[in-house]
């Protein structure tokens, strides 16, 4: 990171994503009045005057070369640990196979902490210290509380996470060794979240979760401001978004909207396409019954970890950016998920995540259905690093003290 002028931002203020209520930026807040997340606006006409597109190629490849679409106002708040911009990678071999147009994966995992998390826990730590919040607390699948410790140690902050007990132990072990205080919790993560809201005032915590501050959907709206620049500011026709509580999908259709109204794209957007798994779809199934809100998803169960969700502060904001740029939201099942890591890691050496492995299912998946056509360009996301994940076991062992049969290796 190289921030050595003080570059401006442009906020405005912030605006509740469903009833428009304004209120005052650079002040501390958690969810609007009607309990819904709030989006930071920004002066697009100020900002497009004083940056134009081509200064960015002078910049270092990091999240923060897009600092004036950001809402941090002093430099000396900016908690960094590297967030690199993450490659665009072709996969030729599999668009062989399967005889489609271009197809790219978003490969998230080189991220501080292996996540794309990183992404929003380092712009809502940055935050925090901003305004002055000194203990925070979360609930997490894994990886946004992996994140958060990792910030909050940089920071100097206090932390605290409860995540479901039968979290991938990685997940809760790099969350301890990054500093933060973690509870594993009999149950899922809407009821880590519900003891996270109960403790607050007790507590004096500062509330992280998912959508309940206005922050981190401006660290995942990087991921499409950098989409765009990576494509040369020509979006791709479709992307796969392993969809949990859609901090991701809602931040890229916002960073869309922002750079459309700036000029820096044209009015062509990519349908997105919301991926949940089987044993937990409950953005699916409200897109298919056509309700604005998602109902609690009960019994909820996937391999893909990062996806367990079973409901989502920001479902309306997901729903809502599915619609407007027609796409769809559809749902994989387990079998297909470790399928589909099994191949990608094979065919084009990329070991993805589950929930990165989901995209992947659902692309194979929605090309059979005719949802995609073969020559649409889709990008795929790999939200974490494959490394964090459990990976099936090598059973072969060989006896360097016999006579090894070479032809059969
Ligand atoms: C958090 C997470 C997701 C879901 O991201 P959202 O933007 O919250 O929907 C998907 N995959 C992994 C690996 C994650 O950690």
């Amino acid at each position: 990171m190289n921030i050595t002028t003080d570059r401006p931002t442009f906020v405005t203020h912030l605006e509740c994503g469903l009833t428009g209520e304004k209120l005052p930026a650079d002040e501390l807040r958690g969810l609007s009045a009607a309990g819904k997340p709030l989006l930071v606006r920004y002066d697009l006409a100020a900002l497009t005057a004083s940056l134009d597109r081509s200064d960015l190629a002078s910049r270092d490849q990091d999240l923060w070369r897009y600092r004036e679409m950001l809402p941090v106002r002093e430099t000396e708040h900016i908690v960094s640990l590297g967030e690199t911009m993450t490659p665009v990678l072709r996969c030729p071999r599999v668009e062989m196979d399967l005889g489609t147009g271009p197809v790219y994966v978003k490969d998230e995992g080189r991220l501080p902490t292996g996540s794309f998390k990183a992404r929003g826990l380092c712009l809502a730590v940055s935050m925090a210290v901003e305004l002055g919040v000194t203990k925070l607390a979360m609930p997490t699948n894994g990886n946004a509380g992996a994140a958060l410790a990792a910030y909050a140690s940089r920071a100097g902050l206090e932390c605290c996470i409860f995540c479901p007990d039968d979290t991938p132990p990685i997940n809760i072990n790099e969350i301890a060794a990054q500093g933060a205080r973690v509870w594993p919790v009999n149950g899922l993560i809407n009821d880590c979240g519900k003891i996270v809201g109960e403790g607050k005032e007790a507590t004096g915590w500062y509330d992280i979760s998912t959508l309940k501050e206005p922050y981190r959907i401006e660290g995942k709206k990087t991921m499409g401001l950098e989409l765009a620049e990576q494509f040369d500011w020509a979006l791709p026709d479709v992307i796969f978004y392993p969809t949990g509580g859609g901090t991701g999908l809602i931040g890229m259709w916002k960073a869309f909207a922002e750079l459309g109204e700036m000029g820096w794209i044209g009015s062509k957007r990519p349908r997105m396409v919301a991926v949940q798994a089987s044993g937990c779809a409950p953005i699916v199934r409200a897109f298919e019954q056509g309700d604005e809100f998602a109902e609690l998803w009960t019994n909820a169960h996937t391999v893909a970890a990062g996806i367990r969700v079973p409901a989502a502060v920001g479902d309306f904001l997901i729903l809502r950016a599915v619609r407007e740029s027609e796409g769809f939201a559809t749902a994989v099942d387990d079998d297909a998920i470790l399928a589909a890591r099994e191949e990608m890691g094979r065919v084009e050496g990329l070991l993805l995540c589950p929930e990165g492995a989901a995209t992947y299912a659902a692309y194979r998946q929605e090309l059979e259905s005719g949802r995609i056509a073969k020559d649409e360009s889709v990008v795929l996301y790999n939200c974490a690093t494959g490394l964090k994940y459990p990976l099936p076991p090598v059973e072969r062992h060989l006896d360097r003290h016999q006579p090894i049969d070479y032809a059969a290796l």
